[in-house]
């Protein structure tokens, strides 16, 4: 315990309780109920939300409707579209520390994670900016003396966007401003643990001049608004992130209406260690692949697949460095990992690591929750387990805590099999010198992402989603954009040259 870096609480004043209301055709508007979120560091109230029913939801989506059809904005031109968009993003960074501190008293993330992934989604809306004025369809100049055909992209129409509670701000900016380049309208449903990022996010919108009732924000819960938000037969797309099993819902509702479904869901995201690698780097990003946001990450690489002759010492250095990570406060801006998201959610995971123990797994570091001087209970320690086994539950379910599961291989094709024996399909790594080794991994791995000789690197360009069970779709680059698009056909003749189908009678 004592060996582990713990960071006790810095006392730092924490501001009044922030006030949430729905954002419904350009106004500001409340509910006669109200939920509250406790800082999981610190068990105070620090916001106060609307709670949104069945009624204010159908209100968002008749906006977001009306607004589309209208066209003021599905029809503006893509300068236009960019000005704005440009607008939010010089705001965004204006706003960072009163944003981020809302972040961490939600979420209970570090306050510098929280500074830099505000600070970092700007640069989301600033490159959504440049698609906006830069997409174009196809023209077909070969189809005959007298045929043209032009294939143009237009708005998908009205997007429901449901966002989760462990990196509420970056996912919103990974769909909003994509959305909006392309034209379409929206409704935001914000976790109901986190929605205050999401109501400054439209103090910004409204500040940059978007359009009334082309982003309406609804608070409250999956049910009632997140389901009519996917149900809905005025709303043509839903982009979700957050469980597979809310996402596996949310295809159910969307399902009457056939509408389109975006879904970026869990993962159990492995790492293979080849003999060969630099392993110290290796180490440092396995250490921080998987304490990175307590763990509560799609992308946490939360399995670690060692070749055998190496596990031993990677496992060491692995264990040495996890010591290091200093745990604890979220006010301190020194502080790496802060608190686990509910109380609930820590039960979950003691649960997943004593099962796996009494299964006769073998505890290398951890294991147990991590008492932090001056604040809650809800703090985790570093875990790392080893003698794991594929079956385990441990080993193949989404633990979404500070816990590291070692397998072990020997052959390539071994390490290969165990990384898509998932139900799990979102990222993966591999670690070696051998760029042969690392090209045949990439190209064999069933996941979305493949790093090599790195971990979680990622860039606006660049698509982001699973396959299997992670998700259907991609998100942010220029393939997310073209999710928010409708392709549509123009075939046209030129002159007077197309035969009669009905011949006249002589
Ligand atoms: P969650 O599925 O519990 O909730 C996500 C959102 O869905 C919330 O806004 C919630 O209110 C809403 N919701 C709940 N029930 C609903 C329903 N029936 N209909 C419509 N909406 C409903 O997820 P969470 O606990 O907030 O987030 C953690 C999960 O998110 C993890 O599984 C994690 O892997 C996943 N995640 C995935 C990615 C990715 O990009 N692949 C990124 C971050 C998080």
């Amino acid at each position: 315990m004592t060996d582990l870096t713990i960071k006790a609480s810095i006392n730092a004043e924490l501001p009044a309780p922030f006030h949430g209301r729905h954002l419904i055709a350009g106004e500001w508007v409340g509910s006669a109920e109200t939920f509250e979120r406790q800082s999981p560091s610190h068990g105070t109230v620090v916001s106060v939300s609307a709670k949104g029913d069945k009624a204010v939801t159908e209100q968002a989506i008749s906006a977001a409707r009306k607004a589309f059809d209208a066209g003021n904005w599905s029809r503006a031109s893509g300068k236009e579209r960019a000005t704005v968009l440009l607008k939010v993003a010089d705001l965004i960074e204006a706003n960072i520390d009163r944003i981020a501190l809302q972040e961490t008293l939600e979420s209970g993330k570090p306050i510098s994670q929280s500074r830099g992934e505000v600070g970092g989604a700007a640069d989301l809306w600033r490159y959504a900016a440049s698609l906006a004025r830069t997409s174009h369809g196809d023209s077909h100049n070969t189809l005959g003396a007298d045929m043209l055909g032009v294939v143009v992209k237009d708005p998908i129409g009205v997007v429901s966007i449901i966002t989760p509670w462990n990196f509420p701000f970056w996912i919103l900016s990974q769909k909003l401003p994509f959305a909006l380049a392309a034209g379409c309208t929206v409704v935001v449903k914000p976790s109901e643990m986190t929605p205050s990022s999401t109501v400054m996010m439209g103090e910004l919108l409204v500040e940059a001049g978007l359009p009334a009732g082309v982003c309406n924000i609804v608070l409250g819960h999956g049910d009632p608004v997140g389901s009519l938000m996917s149900s809905h037969r005025d709303v043509d797309m839903v982009t979700f992130t957050g469980s597979t099993a809310v996402g596996k819902i949310i295809t159910q509702s969307a399902s009457g209406t056939l509408k389109k479904v975006a879904l970026e869901l869990g993962g159990k995201n492995p790492q293979v260690i080849c003999a060969d690698a630099d392993l110290e780097s290796a180490a440092d990003a396995v250490t921080f692949g998987v304490h990175f946001n307590v763990g509560q990450c799609c992308n946490s690489s939360s399995r670690i697949i060692v070749h055998e002759d190496i596990a031993d010492q990677f496992v060491a250095r692995v264990v040495a460095l996890s010591r290091k990570v200093k745990f604890g406060d979220p006010m301190d801006p020194d502080t790496q990992v802060g608190a686990i998201v509910t109380a609930e959610h820590n039960a979950k995971i003691a649960g997943y690591v004593q099962a796996a123990i009494a299964d006769g797994a073998k505890l290398e570091l951890g294991g147990a929750a991590l008492p932090v001087t001056g604040l809650s209970e809800q703090f985790y320690q570093p875990t790392v387990i080893s003698n794991v086994s594929p079956d385990m539950a441990i080993a193949r379910e989404e633990v979404f805590g500070p816990v590291l599961v070692v397998l072990t291989y020997q052959t390539l094709d071994e390490a290969i099999a165990l990384v898509n024996d998932s139900d799990y399909g979102l990222s993966a790594g591999i670690w070696s010198e051998n760029v042969h080794t690392c090209l045949e991994f990439a190209r064999r791995a069933e996941v979305g992402t493949v790093w090599t000789n790195t971990w979680m690197d990622g860039f606006p360009e660049l698509a982001f989603g699973g396959v299997k069970q992670s998700g259907q779709g991609r998100e942010i680059g220029r393939f997310g954009y073209e999710e928010f698009l409708e392709v549509k056909s123009l075939v046209m003749r030129i002159g007077r040259s197309r035969t009669p189908w009905v011949q006249e009678v002589a």
